[in-house]
């Protein structure tokens, strides 16, 4: 359940248009999964389809954010980032922080049958993601001495917290964690853990707790099911995130939503382009159909998210069917496939009325 949230109107006889991005590495291949399980199950969704890469030039970057404005909603690959040459920031921060898509949301979940360290897991994972160590400035004073900027600003942090709080009273959690490290950037960090607080008082029924960033690291991967919900800056949340995706199972499970006030772009959790695995049938294609679900559910369709989620739990789980990244030697279409198979059977179980 997000918070605040109207369903898009962008639609069209019944049916949604969502913008498609397969970006780089196995997003491709992925979005080609997605858009078979969609018209097998007949969804009520038309894909417009729009190619970025780390290659493209600036006209084409503008004409994949007009395509999302104008359809609301967009399912996207990674876009392949150069670390090497500064001209090449990241497609992908770029269209977040144009898109004004402030929350990026993940629900990491222990998935029984996956082996982990750690059972039991359950944490919805919230990061601030347009501004902090993100905002991209940075320039190089003399020869030798970087200047890195981190801006934070009230208002950001105001909407995240609200986003946090909302999301948890709204899914019936119990608790938010602000992870910080105000011991060291007492004015940046500061100002995040005090807006947190602040706005912690407006909801008495969700326990509030503040843990720097470090100690969080060392308690997820010591004990996890001490998390709920977590709230963190930017580049905290980014890692936070890895090391909580690699705590259920590694890139290849968690979806991540990336929400505004006016647009959604649905992802994977990791934002892995996985370009060592391209082409070869092998990917993972769970975070993926994940984020396709969530989509669903975003705009409404709960009757084929609930049937597409199901299918693949029972691929996953009952089924045991697992690839390379979890202990398996299954193929992407081998998921796929069985998720199909059960999807045709809980559709004539619970046929659409
Ligand atoms: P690369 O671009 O070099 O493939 P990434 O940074 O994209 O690496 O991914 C990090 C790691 O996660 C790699 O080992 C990659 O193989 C793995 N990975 C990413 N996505 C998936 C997936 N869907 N299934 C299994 N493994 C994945
Ligand atoms: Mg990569």
């Amino acid at each position: 359940q997000i918070p605040g949230h109207r369903l898009p109107l962008a639609k069209y006889g019944g049916r949604h248009t969502v913008c498609a991005l397969p970006g780089d590495g196995i997003g491709p291949e992925m979005i080609a999964h997605i858009r078979n399980i969609f018209s097998f199950c007949h969804a009520p969704i038309n894909f417009e389809e729009v190619q970025v890469s780390s290659s493209l030039l600036d006209g084409d970057m503008d004409a994949a954010l007009l395509a999302i404005e104008r359809n609301g909603v967009a399912i996207k690959g990674n876009i392949e980032t150069k670390h090497d040459d500064p001209q090449f920031t990241s497609r992908n921060v770029e269209l977040r922080t144009k898109l004004d898509l402030y929350a990026n949301i993940l629900h990491c979940v222990t998935i029984p049958t996956v082996p982990t360290r750690h059972t039991g897991i359950d944490i919805v994972l919230i990061r601030e993601n347009t501004e902090g160590e993100y905002s991209g400035l940075e320039h190089e004073t003399v020869p030798g001495i970087v200047e890195s900027i981190k801006i934070v600003t009230r208002e950001k942090i105001e909407r995240i917290s609200r986003m946090a709080f909302e999301y948890a009273k709204a899914n019936g959690r119990k608790k938010v964690t602000a992870v910080h490290k105000a011991n060291i950037q007492k004015l940046g960090d500061g100002l995040f853990l005090k807006v947190v607080r602040e706005m912690s008082e407006e909801y008495k029924d969700i326990k509030f707790e503040a843990m720097i960033v470090d100690n969080a690291s060392m308690q997820l991967v010591s004990k996890p099911q001490q998390f709920d919900v977590m709230v963190m800056p930017n580049l905290y949340g980014n890692i936070i995130s890895n090391i909580a995706c690699g705590l259920v199972g590694g890139p290849g499970l968690v979806s991540g939503m990336n929400l505004g006030d006016k647009y959604a772009v649905f992802e994977t959790g990791t934002r892995n382009t996985g370009t060592s695995l391209a082409g070869k049938d092998i990917a993972n294609p769970t975070a993926f159909i994940r984020a396709s679900v969530d989509m669903l559910r975003y705009l409404g369709c709960h009757y084929h998210a609930n049937i597409i989620s199901d299918a693949l739990w029972k691929a996953l789980v009952d089924q045991r069917i697992h690839t390379a990244d979890i202990g398996g030697q299954n193929s992407a279409s081998d998921v796929v496939n069985a998720t199909l198979q059960n999807i045709e059977k809980l559709m004539e179980e619970h046929p659409k009325h």
